[in-house]
């Protein structure tokens, strides 16, 4: 799990635990996905890797904010309701 630090007030360096805060997750359509490769440039808590030849995204850290979803140009990214997918 990688770890994100952000300096908050003068107590020192704290991990935002961001995955808590999500109430939709986005979810990748890998039929409509060309790889291109924006999602991750546009995600602001780095929450997309490139991994095994595929874009994924890291749970730990996405807030579910849906920037991603916006950006695809292709309409890949699903945002779905928490639980709704399980
Ligand atoms: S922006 Fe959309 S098409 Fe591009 S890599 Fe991400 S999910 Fe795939
Ligand atoms: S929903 Fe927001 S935080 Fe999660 S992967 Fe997309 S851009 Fe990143």
């Amino acid at each position: 799990m990688r770890k994100f630090v952000t300096p908050i007030g003068n107590e020192g360096m704290y991990i935002l635990d961001t995955a808590s805060w999500r109430i939709v997750r986005p979810v990748m359509n890998k039929e409509k996905c060309v790889e291109c490769g924006i999602c991750l440039t546009y995600c602001p808590v780095n929450s997309i890797e490139f991994k095994n030849d595929k874009y994924i995204v890291n749970y730990d850290f996405c807030k579910g904010c849906g920037i991603c979803a916006n950006e695809c140009p292709k309409g890949a990214i699903d945002m779905v309701e928490e639980g709704d997918d399980k």
